[in-house]
């Protein structure tokens, strides 16, 4: 079960929720396959067509965008093989480069505003599957 993340700004009013965690789904390759960009679904093709009962250990990570700072949600997926062979895959921004992923105490630490750079609210207001 994953949890739902709500990050808000007193100062702007920005406010986005992040669906953070693993869902229901997440261990069964053909559909962590869909989370992905068909360029990275056609790698992950590639790697399950080498060998039979691939599996998968799939989650949303918070992460940041440093080209354009969109904070957004990090799909992370890694593959293994019956041989041990492991593949990992990770999202990208809708820019098109690739996100830093915040460390696991960003709770903690805090994370800046991507519009005002004031310090977020961060706060769990649920769970999903
Ligand atoms: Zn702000
Ligand atoms: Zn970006």
């Amino acid at each position: 079960m994953g949890y739902i993340s709500q990050v808000s700004c007193d100062k702007c009013g920005y406010e986005e929720e992040f669906f953070l965690g693993s869902g229901m789904m997440y261990h069964l390759p053909d559909f962590v396959k869909t989370l992905f960009s068909n360029e990275t679904a056609a790698e992950i093709e590639k790697f399950k067509a080498n060998s039979t009962n691939v599996s998968v250990v799939a989650e949303n990570v918070l992460a940041l965008c440093e080209t354009c700072g969109k904070l957004s949600v990090m799909h992370k997926a890694e593959f293994t093989a019956p041989s041990g062979e492991t593949a990992e895959f990770k999202s990208v921004c809708e820019c098109g480069q690739n996100f830093s992923e915040l460390s696991g105490n960003y709770m903690q630490e805090g994370v800046l505003c991507p519009k005002c750079k004031a310090k977020l609210r961060i706060e769990e207001t649920g769970f999903w599957d």
